[in-house]
């Protein structure tokens, strides 16, 4: 089969796996074992060595998994990927291959709390150190730029607050400076956005989110050029880390592979639908979401997104204690962290996933506190809108 030619959904279904190979098994076997056989020492040593293919412990690599990295490798439309216990494993392996003490990473200023505090926090400890710029304005890469910086970050649409960088004009820039740049795709999977494609050169996922798509696993995907990936996994995995995933939590990502596109394409038409109607209640002061016309990046949106995802922020007119109140009066939506559910979840990310800003690098980096982020699920939308609808109708 020519994969690349083959449509998206099909290689979610397909790619990597061919059931005679496994006796017909329509499912990849999950390969539950920690070690591998070598027929003869020198295999053993052929392999370690790096001259002959072939797994020689479950830390560096999994039959399993190796399915999921060549399908996620195809859907991103990299060479090669590398699969992770979790988004942290995923990043950590990244950073802590590509980094030493001195350099430098340029990263947008609003991040996933736990990608904040490992670059502004823990990296800093190792004399790596990160300049968090405004990335939706490219010039200001540009400018931050030094010799010294080895990768530059950013998430497009941002956790939590839906902001935008613009994929193809930072890569241009990295290109011109020599720098790496990753996208954490978490937020819209290669379904809605290829950073790849735009010029990108390390895509990092949640695959906890969207990919797995059931709230029921955690894990994490790379996805690059061969090169950088295999050192992100013999440095970043073998000897840093440890992060890798296990065989049941890769074949459960194999599982919701399957319905990405058709997932995807209902949290879309449900956060479109209900982006709008939250927008129009009087109670709510502002709603960011890549599909309004209001939006400041809306354009770059249309350009750059297959659709405009399935995350909503909204800050209410009565600030934090009417969006307690708001989240407290729901009743189907689910009061929780995570996103890319088929629940819709609800959560408050000050207090809850960018509790590790302080209130003034929260004010800093762009996002206040009274700011609800939703991650639109796949129930029907019209008693979504009637849950959200009726609590903020209960506002005072
Ligand atoms: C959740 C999340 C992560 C971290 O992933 P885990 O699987 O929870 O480790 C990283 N980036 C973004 C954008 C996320 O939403």
């Amino acid at each position: 089969m020519k994969n690349f030619e083959l449509g998206f959904s099909t290689r979610a279904i397909h790619e990597g796996y061919d059931p005679l190979d496994y006796h017909g098994a329509l499912n990849p076997p999950v390969f539950l074992t920690s070690t591998y056989v070598f027929e003869r020492s020198e295999t053993g040593s052929e392999r370690f060595a790096g001259a002959a293919d072939g797994y020689i412990y479950g830390r560096v690599g999994n039959p399993t998994a190796a399915v999921l990295e060549k399908r996620m490798a195809s859907l991103e439309s990299g060479e090669a990927a590398m699969a992770t216990s979790s988004g942290m494993g995923a990043l950590t392996s990244v950073l802590w291959t590509l980094l030493k003490a001195g350099d430098e990473v340029v990263a947008d200023k609003t991040l996933y709390g736990c990608t904040f505090s490992l670059l502004h926090h823990q990296l800093a400890r190792f004399g790596i150190k990160t300049t968090f710029v405004d990335l939706t304005e490219p010039a200001n890469l540009a400018d931050a730029l030094t010799s010294r910086c080895r990768l530059v970050l950013a998430e497009t649409p941002s956790n939590p607050n839906m902001r935008l960088v613009d994929i193809a004009a930072l890569a241009e820039i990295c290109r011109r400076k020599g720098a790496l740049l990753l996208i954490d795709n978490t937020f819209c999977t290669p379904y809605l956005q290829k950073p790849l494609a735009l010029g990108a050169d390390i895509v990092v996922h949640s695959a906890t989110k969207y990919l797995g798509g059931h709230g029921d696993l955690l894990a994490g995907i790379v996805v690059s050029r061969k090169e950088l990936v295999d050192q992100f996994r013999f440095v970043g995995i073998k000897e840093m880390n440890g992060s890798c995933i296990s065989a049941f939590d890769a074949f459960l990502v194999l599982r919701g592979l399957k319905t990405l596109s058709i997932r995807m394409d209902r949290h879309g038409e449900n956060a479109s639908k209900l982006a709008h109607a939250l927008a129009a209640h009087p109670a709510v002061e502002t709603v960011y979401f890549p599909g309004l016309t209001s939006h400041p990046q809306h354009k770059l949106a249309l350009r750059q997104m297959k659709n405009m995802g399935g995350m909503i922020a909204l800050e209410l007119k009565g600030g934090l204690g009417a969006g307690r109140v708001f989240m407290d009066n729901v009743a189907l939506a689910t009061r929780a962290v995570s996103l890319g559910d088929a629940e819709t979840l609800i959560q408050h990310p000050a207090s809850m996933t960018h509790a590790t800003y302080s209130p003034e690098e929260r004010a800093a980096h762009g996002f206040t506190d009274g700011l609800i982020r939703i991650s639109v699920g796949l129930e029907d939308y019209d008693d979504l809108r009637d849950d959200f609808l009726g609590s903020l109708n209960r506002l005072k």
